[in-house]
């Protein structure tokens, strides 16, 4: 590992243990960006962004492209009549909400979304949606949480989101079984991958969150057991924990190494036999070897620096390292919820360079020093690296694409591969 040596903003002995915090610039979306991915899960559901043009345009951009029917989702544009004091914000959103739900009869859960511009005006996101909430309810539920610019950044929105949700769930009865509860919204195929394994192991009943319907909420207490499918859900985790649920600590499920010790942490939870255990994965863990052993020759020795942006960063770096050999430079990431990422860090060297938070002139400062092979970076950092003459992956990407699970393990190693061979086709090309 290379810890960088004489740079501002530096410490030789950032690891894991000891991140580098750095709180200045940074370069990263905002919470907004979560309803791209959210939207699909949920059928039944619909995001009202309460925010600017701005806001709207960012939607209509990152997202435009994958509507090919009814959107579920939109923005109320607070305009500057609103900015200014002049409008009553909330009879607008009045106006807007019972506009959509006469259009859309569909909706049953109705979800007030907060931008910077709300958060500006001190909107009381948890007024309107109570308001909301007693002009259409029941046939219609509210709900509402911050994806504003000014508080998070991409992926906490899917995490303000399932806090919010988890505040409504059932309580268990007393006498339930245990139950186990998947959190973080994965792709249809690997969820439905997932729970093929989870009833083949015989562990159950198990529920995904976010559900498939907002009508199917799995009951929560003592007897639930709560495994994470993404590393970015802090909030949520508090939130279930505080109404009795239990963590399950395991890396999360990237790659063929990473799959196992998440499905085995579940396992061992529901007491499964490791015989057993061993039977239902194999096959899977074999694919899985295989496929990515395909990238090995392009990726094995390759210095890889991560910029923070989706909190996948260390977990991404783990599957890099163990299973295709690859240096890791830096792990920058957003935040680092030490306990959430426990499992990732023992599999990780003691000395690998961690950053926490950006100041983005002072981390391009040791990525040039450095000279990695590859940054994995947001697209705004990625052009400028391009025309540098450093390959970069864009991180987006590996939020948007499935890549969970044994399925999925040789797609993922892919990903980081294509950078390279676009370079190799360039020079050919030349
Ligand atoms: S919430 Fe803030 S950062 Fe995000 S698009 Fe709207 S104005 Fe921009």
């Amino acid at each position: 590992m290379n810890a960088p040596a004489n740079l501002p903003g530096t410490a030789a002995d950032c690891g894991p243990a000891q991140p580098l915090r750095q709180r200045g610039q940074h370069e990263v979306f905002c919470g907004l960006t979560s309803i791209i991915w959210l939207h699909r899960k949920m059928q039944d559901a619909f995001f009202l962004v309460v925010g600017s043009r701005t806001c709207a345009h960012l939607m209509q951009s990152a997202a435009g492209v994958m509507i090919f029917a009814e959107p579920r989702f939109a923005t109320a544009v607070i305009d500057e009549r609103d900015l200014a004091g002049m409008a009553d914000v909330h009879e607008e959103l009045d106006k807007v909400v019972a506009k959509l739900l006469s259009r859309r009869p569909d909706i049953r859960l109705l979800v007030l979304v907060g931008s910077c511009p709300s958060e500006v005006i001190k909107l009381d996101l948890a007024k309107a949606a109570e308001r909301q909430g007693a002009l259409h309810g029941p046939a219609v539920r509210f709900l509402h949480y911050s994806g504003s610019g000014i508080e998070t950044t991409f992926t906490q929105g899917e995490d303000n989101f399932l806090a919010a949700l988890v505040e409504n769930l059932p309580a268990e009865p007393a006498d339930a079984k245990p139950s186990l509860i998947i959190a973080g919204a994965l792709a249809d195929v690997v969820e439905d991958q997932f729970r093929r394994i989870f009833e083949a192991l015989g562990l159950g009943p198990i529920s995904f969150l976010p559900p498939r319907s907002s009508t199917a909420l799995p009951h929560v207490g003592p007897n639930t057991r709560l495994l994470l499918a993404q590393p970015f859900l802090g909030e949520m985790a508090k939130t279930l924990e505080r109404r009795g649920a239990r963590h399950l600590m395991a890396p999360f499920p990237l790659g063929e190494e990473g799959t196992t010790a998440w499905l085995k942490a579940a396992a061992d939870a529901f007491g499964i036999e490791p015989g057993r255990f061993a039977a239902i994965t194999g096959p899977g863990r074999a694919r899985a070897k295989l496929a990515v052993e395909k990238s090995r020759p392009t990726l094995e020795g390759k210095r890889i620096f991560f910029f923070p942006d989706s909190q996948l960063e260390p977990a991404m770096a783990r599957f890099l390292h163990r299973e295709l050999g690859c240096d890791i430079v830096e792990i920058g990431t957003p935040f680092l919820h030490r306990h959430h990422l426990a499992g990732e860090f023992e599999l990780l060297p003691d000395n690998v360079f961690v950053s926490e938070g950006q100041d983005v002139d002072r981390q391009l400062d040791r990525c040039r020093a450095q000279k990695p092979d590859l940054v994995v970076c947001g697209m705004g950092l990625a052009n400028p690296l391009e025309a540098e003459g450093i390959a970069t992956k864009w991180s987006i990407e590996l939020v948007f694409t499935p890549v969970q699970g044994y399925e999925q393990a040789g797609d993922l190693a892919e990903l980081f591969v294509r950078p390279f061979a676009r370079r190799e086709r360039l020079k050919v090309s030349a």
